[in-house]
């Protein structure tokens, strides 16, 4: 499995000048080969090096596996079609291999028009850097520097679970499990709630400078939302693993919807713009980090059926209850049960229940 890791270099001064300056060169020997290649109609990466490639070294005295990088940029920008000439951004972002980039403990060594620098760096998954492989972009936004890096995770073979972690999202508690655990701490409502009436008061004012301030806050409040979306979701897939279980979430197609009628206008928007989607897709990839078979159940009747004996039973408020056999459980653990139960479901077809899951609703004391 590939993903990109995030690295903030932290250069001197002097370091800083380099960098750019080689963002620079790098982007407009770019713009010469994109011309080059234009005229002569020449976009495959090998054809294109025997047009370009001693006449770049000699221009833009770039080193020459930073040409060769170069060239591939410009030919991987003709893939989509060959009708319009390319052009690059002079501080647009440049490619890296492990031929030019290397990482040591706290340090990166990374090729520069000069000579190779070495620069700190800093990184929220510094346990991901013995996976790093590939190509890399070395970007520049807003006076800082940003490694994107490649790592691939060698993928452990999938267990085959007999039971599934059932986890229901939703907006009064963010994740409830099929365990009963909810995941609403105190500190996410707190957070919500705090940030939102400091938004209300900002806008409010409606200035040009509550304008501004809003967004840096939006800003601050996606990274804190992410970390939060992080944190839960490793909670989440270390219990599965601990318990042997797989990880079954429901398809959240619906959520936006029962949010907006749920919620009260005023916490409308709060709530609404929590991530779930984000939250979906960490802790899928957690537990393809570790193994864990994940699935997405249909929502369909997830709610409204007794995860005791699968008739449609009624939901109130917080409440679920049964008329058929009686059982009375909280609305969204009775959820996640009947989330889990699919997921066993799905996640095992050849021991399918799924036919009589589906008759008892057509048979359910209401249809819905
Ligand atoms: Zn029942």
């Amino acid at each position: 499995m590939k993903l990109t890791l995030k690295i903030k270099l932290l250069p001197n001064a002097d370091q800083e000048k380099s960098l750019l300056k080689t963002i620079e060169r790098f982007n407009s020997a770019c713009n010469y080969i994109s011309e080059q290649a234009f005229k002569e109609k020449r976009f495959n990466q090998v054809k294109l090096h025997h047009v370009v490639y001693y006449s770049v070294r000699e221009r833009f005295l770039l080193p020459s596996q930073l040409v060769v990088r170069a060239i591939s940029k410009v030919s991987d920008s003709y893939k989509l079609d060959k009708k319009t000439q390319r052009e690059f951004k002079l501080r647009g972002s440049v490619t890296y291999d492990p031929r030019i980039l290397a990482y040591k403990l706290n340090n990166v060594s990374i090729s520069t028009l000069e000579k190779r620098e070495t620069i700190p760096f800093v990184c929220h998954r510094s346990d991901w850097l013995p996976y790093v492989k590939g190509e890399a972009d070395l970007i520049y936004k807003k006076g800082k520097f940003h490694i994107l890096q490649t790592v691939e995770f060698p993928e452990d073979k999938v267990k085959d679970m007999d039971e599934f972690l059932g986890v229901d999202m939703g907006v009064v508690d963010i994740a409830v499990l099929s365990t009963g655990e909810k995941m609403s701490s105190k500190e996410i409502n707190e957070y919500r709630i705090k940030r939102d009436k400091v938004r209300a008061s900002l806008q409010s004012k409606g200035t040009k400078g509550a304008k501004k301030l809003l967004k840096r806050l939006a800003g601050r409040e996606r990274n804190t939302a992410t970390l939060i979306n992080h944190t839960l979701s490793k909670r989440i897939v270390m219990q599965a693993k601990d318990q042997n279980k797989g990880v079954a979430v429901e398809d959240l197609t619906h959520i936006r919807k029962r949010t907006e009628k749920k919620v009260r206008r005023a916490q409308r928007g709060l709530r609404s713009r929590w991530s779930f989607y984000q939250l979906r897709s960490f802790i899928a990839y957690k537990c393809e980090m570790h193994g864990i078979p994940f699935v997405a159940v249909p929502p369909a009747y997830t709610s409204k059926t007794c995860s005791n004996c699968h008739h449609i039973g009624l939901r109130a408020g917080k409440s679920f209850s049964c008329q058929n056999c009686g059982f009375i459980a909280d609305a969204d653990v009775n959820a996640s049960i009947n989330i889990a139960t699919w997921g066993r479901t799905i996640g095992r077809p050849e021991e399918s229940n799924m036919v009589c899951f589906i008759a008892h609703h057509r048979s359910g004391s209401k249809p819905i």
